[in-house]
């Protein structure tokens, strides 16, 4: 009997609890009267948009008598729908940016998840570095051949280019007749008759071993 008695108590306890519930419930969806016409000939109208931020306003008609509400209802706001901006680092050409926060709907952004802070969109971008090139490699020139500079980007090493020297003419200073830096024979036109043929003779083999040693040269490079 006792035990009946206990059960009967918490089914009409849960009742009343759940009671309040449901008419809440039922004051979200409106139902109160417009006019004597079925509830299928009520047409919404939206006077105001609901916002992320600023509740909207509608209000009824009804088809057949033209009774409108005499109030708005109110639409409520959505609230922001923030989607994750992941981080990006700025690279030589490309700007990066920091971590935040955009709404779907309304594009405002912000600096936490949460959507509290409100931040710039244009504050959250990290410029590009730009490129920051410095010599890394060298080939000096030479009478025959062009010297190459390679520059290379301290942030990023596949990021080079290279330079040329241009080569350096061939001289003759000291007027020995042969380039100072090369050992080419230049001039012999100095010496006239027979030494002068001598010389030229002297030149050409002179020029015949000059170019084999450029020749290995350019072999011992590769
Ligand atoms: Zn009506
Ligand atoms: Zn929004
Ligand atoms: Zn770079
Ligand atoms: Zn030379």
């Amino acid at each position: 009997m006792m035990k009946k008695f206990r059960l009967l108590t918490a089914v009409v306890l849960c009742f009343l609890l759940v009671m309040p519930m449901l008419a809440l419930a039922a004051d979200d969806t409106q139902t109160t009267q417009l006019c004597e016409h079925p509830e299928e000939n009520w047409l919404w109208i939206i006077d105001k948009n609901a916002t992320c931020t600023e509740d909207g306003v509608k209000h009824r008609i009804c088809k057949i008598c033209s009774k409108t509400d005499s109030e708005g209802t109110v639409i409520e706001k959505t609230g922001h729908e923030l989607a994750a901006i992941e981080a990006v680092t700025p690279t030589c050409e490309k700007n990066g940016n920091e971590a935040y926060w955009r709404c779907k709907n309304c594009g405002m952004c912000f600096s936490d998840a949460a959507g509290t802070t409100e931040a710039d969109e244009n504050t959250m971008i990290k410029p590009m570095t730009g490129h920051d090139y410095k010599e890394t490699g060298r080939t000096e020139t030479s009478c025959t051949t062009a010297g190459v500079i390679t520059y290379t980007c301290t942030h990023d090493n596949s990021h080079t280019y290279t330079e040329s020297i241009p080569t350096i003419a061939h001289a003759d200073n000291d007027g020995d007749g042969n380039c100072d830096k090369c050992g080419m024979g230049m001039n012999r036109d100095s010496k006239t008759g027979i030494a002068g043929f001598f010389a030229k003779i002297g030149m050409f083999f002179r020029n015949v071993f000059w170019f084999f040693n450029e020749v290995l040269k350019g072999w011992v490079k590769t």
